[in-house]
């Protein structure tokens, strides 16, 4: 389902993927861990194009991100494109960056009109369905400076499901909330892994890694260093650094 292969980006001088190469299969969930500046966050902006890598290939479904063949070589996609394949990534951020002046429900109803072509009628029965699940339907017409930080973040869930992506990207989703609100947005996640999405989770939750999560992945300096079952990359693990970063969270 996703594809990364030898992805390479780097800032002035500062290479922050060399080459990293990744294949999650449709309806798995990864937990993407790692010691801060080694790249998750650029990983993960590479995959949906926020960030254009300079070397490498992105898949989802087949379906080359960003870039098109011409001739056997690749070229920048056009804007048209990438704006369409973006539509099909999911991505929530540490924060939740909901519009302030529109309630949640219209936060949510927005993207699906414009892009998804719904009307207004439709997207907002897909939207109350959606908040349902994640259950906020009472919230619907609340405005985010009236909700916790818990439920702007699945507000935030919600906007980019209602696109109805391929895949999910986390980029430490729970990162920014207070400790009494991470577990109600984690559960979401949670039951999101269960039905089947394919979902890139970088987290700093080791609970999740251990418990959700079908694979771990561990980068370090731009590189994926291992990657394996929780079980065998969070208790196990081979690298010496691996050893070292999960220590220090303990
Ligand atoms: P953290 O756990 O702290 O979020 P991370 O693993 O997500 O870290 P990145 O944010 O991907 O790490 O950063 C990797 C490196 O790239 C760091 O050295 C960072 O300073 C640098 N970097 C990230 N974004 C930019 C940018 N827009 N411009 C310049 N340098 C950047
Ligand atoms: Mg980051």
């Amino acid at each position: 389902m996703l594809q990364l292969t030898e992805l390479k980006k780097a800032y002035g001088s500062n290479l922050v993927l060399r080459g990293v190469s990744l294949t999650v299969a449709a309806g798995r969930a990864v937990a993407l861990i790692g010691p801060s500046g080694s790249g998750k966050s650029s990983l993960l902006r590479c995959i949906n194009y926020l960030e254009t890598p300079d070397a490498g290939t992105v898949e989802v479904d087949g379906e080359l991100i960003g870039q098109v063949r011409r001739r056997d070589k690749l070229a920048p996609a056009g804007e048209a494109l990438l704006r369409r394949q973006r539509a099909q990534i999911g991505m929530v951020f540490q924060q939740y960056n909901l519009f302030p002046h529109m309630t949640a429900l219209e936060n949510i109803v927005e993207a699906p009109i414009a892009v998804r072509n719904l009307k207004r009628g439709e997207a907002r029965d897909e939207a109350m369905a959606l908040l349902e699940k994640v259950g906020l339907a009472e919230k619907a017409t609340a405005y985010p400076a009236s909700l916790s930080g818990g439920q702007q973040q699945r507000v935030a869930i919600v906007r980019a499901l209602a696109m109805r992506p391929k895949l999910m990207l986390f980029d430490e989703a729970t990162a920014a909330l207070d400790p009494e609100l991470v577990g109600e947005v984690l559960k979401v996640m949670r039951s999101l892994a269960e039905e089947g999405m394919t979902m890139v989770v970088v987290t700093h939750e080791m609970e999740f890694a251990a418990h959700v999560a079908d694979e771990v992945v561990f980068m370090d300096g731009g590189v994926v260093l291992e990657q394996g079952p929780p079980d065998e990359i969070l208790r196990q693990p081979r690298h010496h650094r691996t050893r070292r970063f999960l220590r220090r969270l303990n």
